[in-house]
């Protein structure tokens, strides 16, 4: 659903935030910095609630808790001098299901996963949980390239939402997995013009999706804040923490060795690939960084890949009366228009989820606290605008994560400065569930030394815009933030 997000991004009026407009506001916001003394010391630059450590030590994540991540044993970490034929470095989707596929195509290999804090403890399990097809970067292939580069585009990313669906089935993961399809949600009368837009396109790709009105949204969702959505049934919603710690199960049972709290300070190219991390040292003849919005933190994509941190909350189960009131009886994952846009769902013992709402970034691509109070109160208040009959509805969890955005919002994979040996995906544009698993898919026939079709999709190889550097990307990612608040982007204060 975020593809229609992108459209607005694109070709909408008061919501544009083009490159060029980032790019405007970097600069003026760099201009900005050198004009107003002490201006730096003014601005709050980090999270004040973010502790001085990479990782957080708790995150409040109904995810984690449901997927008994608090309770289960983490792995050992990596300790002495060790050798692999393949490392991958990153226990997130991209990490694992790179993992999956390739100890199906080379068992007898040595394949060594290094997790910096627990499998699923980045964005893969604290996300919104929403599968979506054909994002990231649907609208940029079909702009640049027309409606059947998308729809081939579109039928790759398919492959990731198989994988889960194929994954889930055969290997018994439960994951909560519900195909309910996704309504996207307009706001406004320009929004519901961007979703008929969004529409046509569709159709241009042979793909087919139902514009819903104000009274035919009303039937689906009791919600006056909205009027008219989308709906797309290929989307589906899922726990996110489940199906990480699932993927990490069966690929380590499929014969992956995974060290956990190993965090990594430095990655070395060369024909061996040196990886040395707090108590150890992998040597690996082809590697791969799967990091997305960590990676600018280990010195990778840092003025390409701006990591944006992202806050859900999650209420009690709803009651009987509750559910009743609400609607919603097609548990479809809603999302609306907005760029700072606002995403829920149901889980699977009938919380809602709500997150979205704002994306902070912290100076110098610092990684989310996994709590910052100002954006789960905005949270908290969203909710209820938009349930107003839902007031007293308890609210149990809230947390955040980090994740990679590039100016084009497109993600990239491929080898790192040209190696022949090195390897990495970033950049999925908080829309990575589906995605990463595809990627996973390219990145084992990029180590596999295989040109295929997905190694010739468009992400591939691509290098990510240039985003600048600091102060001027803190600065610049600001200004835009504000101008957006500005734009009557976010009602909700
Ligand atoms: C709040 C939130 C909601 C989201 N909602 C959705 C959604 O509903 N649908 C959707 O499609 N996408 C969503 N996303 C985006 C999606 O979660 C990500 O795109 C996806 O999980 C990225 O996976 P990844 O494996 O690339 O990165 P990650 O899951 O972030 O994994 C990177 C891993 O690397 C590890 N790491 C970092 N640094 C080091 C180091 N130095 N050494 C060793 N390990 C390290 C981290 O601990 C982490 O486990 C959301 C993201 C957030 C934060």
């Amino acid at each position: 659903m975020a593809q229609e997000r992108h459209d607005a991004a694109s070709g909408g009026g008061r919501r544009r935030l083009t490159r060029r407009a980032f790019t405007a506001g970097a600069v003026t916001g760099a201009l900005g910095m050198w004009a107003g003394t002490g201006l730096p010391r003014r601005l709050s630059l980090g999270d004040p609630d973010r502790p001085p450590q990479l990782y957080e030590f708790f995150v409040d994540s109904f995810w984690f808790d449901s997927a008994g991540l608090y309770d289960e044993a983490i792995n050992p970490p990596l300790k002495g001098q060790q050798q692999a034929d393949i490392a991958i470095v990153g226990g997130g989707y991209a990490g694992l299901s790179t993992a999956f596929n390739l100890i199906q195509r080379f068992p007898r290999k040595r394949i060594v996963l290094v997790e910096g804090a627990a499998c699923g403890y980045g964005a893969s399990g604290r996300n919104g949980g929403f599968a979506d097809v054909g994002m990231p970067g649907l609208h940029t292939v079909f702009e640049e390239a027309g409606p059947d580069a998308a729809r081939a585009y579109y039928d790759a990313t398919l492959l990731g939402a198989h994988q889960i669906r194929d994954f889930v089935q055969q290997h018994g993961v439960d994951c909560d997995l519900e195909h309910n399809g996704s309504i996207t949600l307009a706001m406004d009368e320009s929004q519901m013009e961007e979703l008929a837009g969004q529409q046509r396109r569709y159709a241009a790709m042979g793909l087919d999706a139902e514009l819903l009105d104000r009274a035919a949204l009303r039937r689906a969702v009791r919600s006056d804040r909205f009027v008219g959505g989308l709906r797309d049934a290929r989307h589906a919603i899922l726990n996110p923490a489940k199906l990480a710690r699932g993927m990490k199960r069966v690929v380590e049972g499929m014969g992956v060795e995974i060290f956990e709290r190993s965090k990594v300070l430095r990655v070395e190219p060369g024909a061996k690939v040196r990886i040395v991390s707090e108590l150890g040292e992998l040597r690996a003849d082809q590697a791969v960084l799967t990091l997305n919005g960590y990676a600018p933190q280990l010195g990778l994509f840092r003025t390409r890949v701006i990591p944006l941190c992202n806050y859900v909350v999650a209420t009690e189960p709803l009651g009987p009366s509750q559910r009743a009131a609400i609607g919603w009886a097609g548990r479809e994952g809603l999302a609306d228009m907005r760029l700072q846009f606002m995403y829920l769902r149901l889980t699977a013992d009938d919380r809602i989820v709500f997150g979205g709402e704002s994306s902070p970034y912290w100076y110098d691509s610092t990684p989310s606290s996994g709590s910052y109070r100002p954006a789960l109160e905005k949270l908290k208040r969203s909710l209820l605008v938009t349930f107003p009959q839902l007031e007293g509805v308890r609210f149990t969890h809230g947390w955040g994560g980090t994740m990679g955005f590039t100016l084009d919002f497109m993600p990239s994979v491929g080898a790192l400065d040209g190696a022949k040996n090195l390897f990495y995906a970033v950049g999925f544009n908080g829309e990575g569930v589906v995605m990463t698993q595809l990627a996973g898919r390219i990145l084992a026939d990029l180590v596999s030394g295989m040109e295929t079709p997905l190694t010739r999709l468009p992400i591939v190889g691509r290098t990510p815009p240039f985003a600048g550097p600091e102060p001027v990307r803190y600065l610049g990612v600001q200004l835009v933030e504000r101008l957006m608040a500005l734009s009557g982007g976010n009602p909700v204060r």
